[in-house]
């Protein structure tokens, strides 16, 4: 076993579980929620992509602005508080209201239901790199056009493999849980809300259609559309590119330019030395809007037991070998350790 602390490593390996899925298609590949993923992937790129000339033509209102950022933050930080930190990683205590809470904002992200979005994370720090890795760019080598297209499976193509990650081998603790349960069977649902709400305000607020379909336009399929491909920058560029100033046994580096669009998330490769790390962006100047915002939650008493970092323990994690990309001779014994390992998870 790898000697890191994941959260999955504490958790009883046979743990009984509800017989019921935690996710409508349960561990199917064709279900409601892949096809609502399909449509939410391509619906908001081509959006997107028309965004700028339309922004010519028709101006983007303060409104729609307010409502996209209000919107992208909401979503982004119900994935990186909610889904991440306190539902992968056990990076901090929530009371109950907060912890469901964190699961609805985090559905509003459309990045598919709780549950499986915690399974495939779980498994993506198991094998970070490895065979068995859900989404990692260095799939096909380590050439040129191996990477390209490990960083298009990585961004992309991984949601769409056929091997799904066992709910319940990787997190029975939420499957466990009946609202969490609920949450995550309700995707669909917060979908719905997600994008149906900026539309709503748009439309009340100016009393108008084209208010309302303004804000679908720029809060809803435009918001979606660069909160996804931000999110999903996390698992190809990160693990492509940046500084290794900590040991990992993988190739995550720190990724100083999406630190505000991805909540702080892009301090990877510190995330990945120490994963239960409430903080991503643990040296002075790192901006981290997602630590911050659990120490409000720590603040108002609706989280505790915070795993804030020490000194010693991010001296004990500094990389002495320099901040070399390639792995090293260690690193690559224990990637084989892990292939190994790989495979007997899929015996
Ligand atoms: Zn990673
Ligand atoms: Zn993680």
């Amino acid at each position: 076993m790898p000697s890191t602390s994941e959260v999955i490593d504490e958790q009883p390996r046979s743990a009984t579980v509800t017989a019921e899925s935690a996710t409508l298609g349960g561990e199917s590949k064709r279900s409601v929620e892949q096809i609502t993923l399909l449509a939410f992937i391509v619906l908001p790129f081509v959006a997107l992509v028309g965004a700028i000339p339309l922004a010519w033509g028709w101006g983007v209102s303060w409104l729609d602005l307010g409502l996209m950022t209000f919107m992208y933050f909401l979503g982004l930080h119900g994935v990186t508080v909610g889904f991440h930190r306190y539902f992968t990683h056990g990076s901090f205590k929530a009371k109950r209201p907060l912890r469901v809470a964190l699961a609805i904002a985090g559905s509003m992200a459309v990045e598919g239901p709780v549950v499986r979005w915690v399974a495939d994370h779980r498994r993506h720090h198991k094998f970070s790199d490895a065979e068995g890795d859900p989404h990692s760019p260095w799939r096909f080598g380590e050439t040129v056009p191996a990477l390209m297209k490990g960083l298009w499976w990585a961004h992309i193509g991984w949601l769409f493999d056929e091997e799904q990650t066992p709910q319940n081998k990787y997190a029975p603790d939420l499957i466990k849980d009946s609202a969490i349960r609920r949450v995550s069977r309700q995707f669909v649902l917060w979908t719905a809300v997600s994008l149906l709400f900026p539309p709503l305000v748009g439309g009340l607020v100016t009393w108008s259609w084209e208010g309302a379909l303004s804000a679908f336009f720029w809060a809803s399929l435009v918001r979606v559309a660069l909160l996804h491909h931000v999110t999903w920058s996390i698992n190809s560029i990160c693990h492509a590119v940046g500084k290794r100033p900590f040991k990992s046994r993988d190739r995550s580096g720190n990724v100083w330019w999406l630190a505000v669009l991805s909540g702080g998330e892009s301090w990877h490769n510190l995330h990945h030395a120490d994963p239960t790390c409430a903080r991503h962006g643990v040296m002075k100047g790192q901006i981290d809007s997602s630590a911050r915002i659990i120490r409000i939650f720590e603040k108002l008493g609706w989280a505790y037991d915070v795993r804030w970092p020490t000194q010693s323990r991010i001296d004990a994690k500094r990389n002495k070998d320099g901040d070399s990309r390639k792995g090293s001779g260690k690193g690559a014994a224990a990637a084989s350790a892990r292939r190994e390992e790989a495979a007997a998870d899929a015996a």
